[in-house]
């Protein structure tokens, strides 16, 4: 069986480093708030090229810290709206519901699964304050119009860069483009910890202060509480384990963005749909996901021929229990994406065999209609 992301074999090529890192952490006596969270801040701000680093507990939590510290500073109030694809996973629509904000889904483009930014100024009311973009599965969500967007409307862009660390759009590293970001290390993710981490980067220093403090109870100064604030702390063994394989994760992307090449070069099926995306953006290809009308037959097929896929994401969020009250908008490409989509197995420890099986189960596969 071909799995869809062999965990053990990724944190395998690290073991001797991370087991270290592990001991250093047992053996200090200190387990948050403490050197390896700073040193791992200054590890992923030099890796971002600059701004401000808040590590948190987790992807979800960066994301609702970022909005929580907006309402903090008067910026953002109960009610606002925020502009967010309505495809993305279900984790940044909660981010905005759990302030008391209100999404406004908004639908994918069909070429690249991000947000279509030609929709965004029809959806512009006086309660607008932000915008959410979502780099999807590793794919940059930027343009010069959606800067304008904001500028002219005074929105703020919220990036949730949970599934591109290192990707690029001219140059400027995912993270760095919009007002504030909240990335995942959830460990599945491009950077993965060994269990729940996150973090928010900013360029907006006063914006930085509010989130560290509300991330540790609203307190900056011990049981001196500013804030109603969270307890979202980075666990020191965590940001250990992530300043070793922050070192790796440049490299790791650029063998996702080889077997990404060789998967576009060779499947030649044409009832199956592959990604697209742009000159001026570097993809990490967090994942590779394609698109056929009868993907649930695909699915069952890989399967049977020993190959893992996953359908990222089966049920839209309108759709869900939670979100019930949403049920009755329209949103046919947003549907038709969660019908169409499979993710392929994409790694930077999938072997070349592997891959070759993947490409030429799906040459040879016909679809019944
Ligand atoms: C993983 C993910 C999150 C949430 O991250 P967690 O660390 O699991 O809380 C948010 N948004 C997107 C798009 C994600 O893929």
């Amino acid at each position: 069986m071909i799995k869809f992301l062999d965990l053990q074999k990724v944190n395998a090529q690290y073991s001797d480093e991370l087991k270290s890192a592990a001991a250093e952490v047992i053996d200090s006596g200190w387990y948050l708030l403490g050197n390896k969270v700073q040193e791992f801040e200054n590890s992923l701000k030099n890796f971002q090229g600059g701004g401000n680093v808040i590590a948190v507990a987790n992807g979800l939590d960066a994301l609702r810290l970022i909005f929580k510290a907006y309402i903090e500073l008067g910026i953002m109030n109960e009610g606002d709206e925020v502009i967010v694809p309505a495809n993305t996973y279900i984790a940044s629509v909660l981010a905005i519901t759990d302030n008391k904000l209100v999404p406004v889904l908004v639908e994918p483009n069909l070429d690249t699964y991000n947000l279509d930014i030609d929709l965004i100024e029809s959806k512009i009311t006086s309660k607008t304050k932000a915008i959410m973009i979502v780099h999807l599965y590793g794919q940059i969500s930027w343009s010069s119009e959606l800067e304008n967007i904001a500028k002219k409307y005074s929105l703020k862009i919220i990036e949730d860069n949970a599934q591109a660390i290192g990707a690029r759009w001219n140059g400027v590293r995912s993270g760095n483009l919009g007002d504030a970001a909240g990335f995942s290390f959830y460990p599945g993710k491009n950077l993965g910890a060994l269990g729940d981490s996150g973090a928010v980067t900013t360029k907006d220093a006063e914006l930085a202060q509010v989130i560290r403090t509300l991330a540790n109870y609203g307190s900056a100064q011990k049981y001196v509480n500013l804030y109603q604030g969270l307890n979202s702390r980075m666990d020191e063994i965590q940001a250990a384990f992530l300043t070793v394989k922050l070192k790796y994760v440049e490299n790791e992307a650029k063998i996702r963005r080889e077997v990404a090449s060789k998967y576009i070069r060779s499947i030649k099926n044409k009832s199956i749909i592959l990604p697209n995306y742009g000159e001026n953006e570097e993809h990490v290809w967090h994942l590779f996901v394609i698109r056929t009308k009868n993907r649930d037959e695909l699915h069952s097929y890989l399967t049977e021929n020993g190959v893992q896929t996953l359908i990222h994401y089966p049920i839209p969020i309108y759709k869900q229990d939670c979100y019930k009250y949403m049920s009755n908008i329209s949103l046919p490409i947003t549907d038709m994406i969660h019908n169409e989509v499979l993710s392929l197995p994409i790694s930077s420890i999938i072997t070349k065999e592997e891959v070759l099986k993947i490409v030429d189960l799906l040459n040879s596969y016909k679809a019944i209609s």
